[in-house]
C-alpha cells in the first residue's frame, strides 16, 4: 500500500510499504478513505518532535471503512464507516474513566517522554516514538489499537469530509475554549489563524464571547473573517514600527487587555524558544515571543490557554508578569477527543457546526507529500486539506 513516510528533517515522501495486519484481538484494520495534514505534522516535519525514525508513517487525523476486526472487538464490524480519535486510549484507566483520554495511562509514550515531562500521556497515531510509535493514517490502511474505544461510527448523513475533523481539529478547538474557561461576555484574543485558531474563534462565540480578536500575519485573517464577520483581526506584520501586539491589544480593549488568550500557533515559531535537545528552528521565526506576548496582553487575572504544541523547555519566560498580575496559565494538553466527539458529531449532523468552513483544498492521498510543503508555507490559500484515498 502507499503511505506518507518521514524520511528525515524537512523530508517526507510517499512510499510503498507492507499493509498492516491484526496484532491484538482488540485491533481493527481500517481502509482509510479520508485524512489530512495538521499543524502538529509540521512539528514532525521540522524534527521538533523527537524520536522519529526514517520510514515512520505519519498522520493522526483520518476516517475510513472497517476492513477487519480482531476477535475481541464488539462495537464495530466490517463495512462500518468510522472516524478515529488522534489519540489511542484504553477506555478503562483512571484518566479514561474521567474522559481525559489524552492522558491515558496504558497506551502512553516512551521512557524519554516520561523522563522529560515527569509523566506519561496517551499514545498518538503517526506522532513519533515519543508518543508510542504507532503508525499513522496518511496511508491506504492503518491498524487501530483498541478499536472499540478509538473509533466512532459515522451516520450516513455525515460525509467523510465532515466526519474526519472529529479526529482532532473540532475536539481540539472546543477543548481549548472550554478548558481555558471562555464564558459569556469574554473578550478573547486568539494567536494563530490556522484551522485550530479559526475553529476556536467560532467556538468562543458559541460559548458567549462578546468579542474575538484573531492574530496572525497573513491572508488567513481575511479568510477567517469572510466566514465569521463578527471576528476582529490583528495583523502583526502590518503594525507600525515600534508598536507591539500587546500595545495594540490594549488599545483595542480600552487599555485593560482581553480576558482570555488562546495559543493556537506552533511552538517553534516563537522567537527565543529553546528546545531541550538540539533542534532546527522552523524556516520562519517571528518578532514575537508568543507566550510572553500573551501573558503581557491579557488583563490582570486573565487566562492564557496553550493548545499549540511545545516540546520540552522554554526560557526567557515572563514569570514576573504572570505572578504580579495573577495570570492563569493553562496547558490545555492534547485535547481529550473522547470527551467531546459524540456531542460534536451531533452538532456537525445538525449543521450547528460546519467543518467545511476551513476546508480549502481536496487532493488524492498520493499527493500528500506535496501538501506538506504547501501547508508549511501557508501558500496557495491552503487552510485545511481533505485527502481522499
Ligand atoms: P497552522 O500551522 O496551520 O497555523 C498556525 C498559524 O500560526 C499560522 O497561520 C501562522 O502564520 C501563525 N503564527 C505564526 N507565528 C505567529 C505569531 N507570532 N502570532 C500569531 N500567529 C502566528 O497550525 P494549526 O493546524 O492551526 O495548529 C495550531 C497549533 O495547534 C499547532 O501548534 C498544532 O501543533 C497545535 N495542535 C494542538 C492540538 C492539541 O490537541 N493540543 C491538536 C491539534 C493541533
Ligand atoms: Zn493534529
Ligand atoms: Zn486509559
Amino acid at each position: 500500500m502507499c503511505a506518507l513516510t518521514w524520511q528525515g528533517k524537512n523530508h517526507v515522501a510517499m512510499r510503498t510499504v507492507p499493509q498492516p495486519t491484526l496484532l491484538e484481538p482488540t485491533d481493527v484494520i481500517l481502509r482509510v478513505t479520508g485524512s489530512t495534514v495538521c499543524g502538529s505534522d509540521l512539528h514532525l516535519l521540522h524534527g521538533v518532535v523527537i524520536e522519529l525514525s526514517p520510514g515512520d508513517i505519519l498522520g493522526h487525523e483520518f476516517c475510513g471503512v472497517v476492513d477487519a476486526v480482531g476477535s475481541a472487538v464488539k462495537n464495530v464490524g466490517a463495512g462500518d464507516r468510522v472516524v478515529a480519535s488522534f489519540q489511542i486510549a484504553c477506555g478503562e484507566c483512571w484518566y479514561c474513566e474521567r474522559k481525559l483520554s489524552s492522558q491515558c495511562e496504558r497506551t502512553s509514550g516512551n521512557r524519554a517522554q516520561r523522563t522529560m515531562y515527569g509523566g506519561r500521556t496517551a499514545g498518538i497515531f503517526g506522532y513519533s516514538h515519543f508518543t508510542g510509535g504507532f503508525a499513522g493514517g496518511q496511508a491506504e490502511y492503518v491498524r487501530v489499537p483498541l478499536g472499540d474505544v478509538n473509533l466512532l461510527k459515522l451516520p450516513d448523513d455525515v460525509p467523510d469530509e465532515k466526519g474526519l475533523y472529529l479526529s482532532d481539529v473540532l475536539c481540539t478547538a472546543w477543548h481549548a475554549v472550554v478548558d481555558t474557561g471562555v464564558t459569556k461576555d469574554d473578550v478573547v484574543a486568539i494567536w494563530g489563524a490556522g484551522p485550530i485558531g479559526q475553529m476556536s474563534a467560532d467556538f468562543a462565540f458559541h460559548h458567549g464571547a462578546a468579542r474575538v480578536i484573531l492574530i496572525d500575519r497573513n491572508w488567513r485573517l481575511a479568510f477567517c473573517q469572510s466566514q465569521q464577520p463578527r471576528l476582529e483581526t490583528l495583523n502583526y506584520a502590518e503594525l507600525p514600527a515600534g508598536t507591539s501586539v500587546t500595545e495594540r491589544l490594549k488599545e483595542m480593549t480600552g487599555g485593560r487587555g482581553p480576558d482570555v488568550g488562546l495559543e493556537c500557533v506552533a511552538g517553534e515559531y516563537a522567537k527565543g524558544w529553546v528546545h531541550a535537545v538540539e533542534m532546527a528552528v522552523g524556516a520562519e521565526t517571528d518578532s514575537s515571543e508568543v507566550l510572553n506576548e500573551m501573558i503581557t496582553s491579557v488583563r490582570n487575572y486573565g487566562r492564557v490557554g496553550v493548545t499549540g504544541v511545545y516540546v520540552g523547555f522554554t526560557n526567557h519566560f515572563n514569570i514576573g508578569s504572570l505572578m504580579e498580575r495573577g495570570i492563569r496559565l493553562i496547558g490545555n494538553g492534547q485535547a481529550p477527543v473522547h470527551k467531546y466527539w459524540e456531542e460534536l458529531l451531533e452538532k456537525v449532523r445538525s449543521g450547528e457546526i460546519d467543518p467545511l468552513r476551513m476546508v480549502t483544498h481536496r487532493v488524492r492521498v498520493e499527493d500528500l507529500d506535496k501538501v506538506y510543503g504547501q501547508f508549511e508555507k501557508k501558500a496557495d490559500g491552503m487552510q485545511k486539506v481533505f485527502a481522499e484515498t
